[in-house]
């Protein structure tokens, strides 16, 4: 008796095991993002002011939705955060410069301006987070100035062609209509610190996705997103020593 009892049992996992085995199964298959069948462009997402205590969660939903992003870090939460630039970058993200405090440098000295994005470039490279390549000035705001120093720590500036509004209390509805609007080559706004802006990246990923669109890198050289470094400006074009397998990654 009791050795039936225990072979019933034993039969009785075995069922439960491969019931388990076959549900996960099932989730892992519902849960593969949402991926263009073949990309025919190629879209810059950016969250600017991290990283942050959602960074890890913005991390998360990017990953599981099949998303690569740029991600303007503050130079002061950088240093602050070291461990999350480096979760950025482990993520598949790009790390550009977005200013140590946030100024409205169109109102600083040249000496000002430079410490600010110096101290940047600086704050990433020591967290891990190689040495940025593209630059957001604080609330799109720019001068000849500003431009000139940027570009002699080696940054291009990247504004942005469709603003998702997610700064000014736009819903999550506003920001996936926004990401729709994205056509190939664009940039679109968005910050690390919205609720909103996270809850929107599944319908993101799936709007895109719908229209062919991939997430891509921004070119350094044209400040547009495509597939993946444009060679013809060196072996670092991607930044963030991105590893070939992650630059063979980003062409899909
Ligand atoms: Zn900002």
């Amino acid at each position: 008796m009791r050795a039936a009892a225990r072979s019933a049992h034993r039969a009785l996992v075995t069922t439960l095991t491969l019931l388990a085995t076959a549900a996960t199964a099932t989730l892992t298959a519902g849960a593969a993002p949402p991926r263009a069948a073949a990309c025919s462009g190629h879209v810059g997402l950016t969250f600017d002011d991290g990283p942050s205590g959602n960074t890890a969660k913005l991390l998360t939903a990017l990953r599981q939705n099949g998303l690569r992003a740029t991600m303007f870090n503050q130079g002061q939460y950088a240093a602050a955060n070291p461990a999350l630039v480096r979760a950025q970058v482990a993520a598949g993200m790009w790390v550009g410069n977005h200013s140590y405090t946030h100024p409205h440098l169109t109102r600083l000295s040249q000496v000002q301006i430079d410490s600010e994005i110096s101290r940047t470039q600086q704050a990433v490279a020591n967290a891990g987070g190689g040495t940025p390549k593209l630059f957001r000035p604080p609330y799109g705001e720019t001068n000849a100035t500003v431009k000139s120093v940027a570009a002699r720590h080696g940054l291009t500036e990247i504004i942005w062609h469709v603003d998702s509004q997610d700064w000014n209390g736009a819903s999550t509805d506003a920001i996936v209509r926004s990401a729709g609007r994205l056509t190939d080559g664009q940039v679109i706004l968005m910050h690390d610190w919205s609720a909103n802006t996270l809850a929107a990246i599944p319908r993101i990923a799936q709007g895109l996705a719908a229209r062919n669109l991939c997430a891509g890198m921004i070119s350094p050289r044209t400040g547009r997103a495509v597939a993946r470094a444009d060679l013809r400006v060196g072996p670092r074009a991607d930044g963030n020593g991105a590893t070939a397998t992650e630059r063979r990654r980003a062409t899909r």
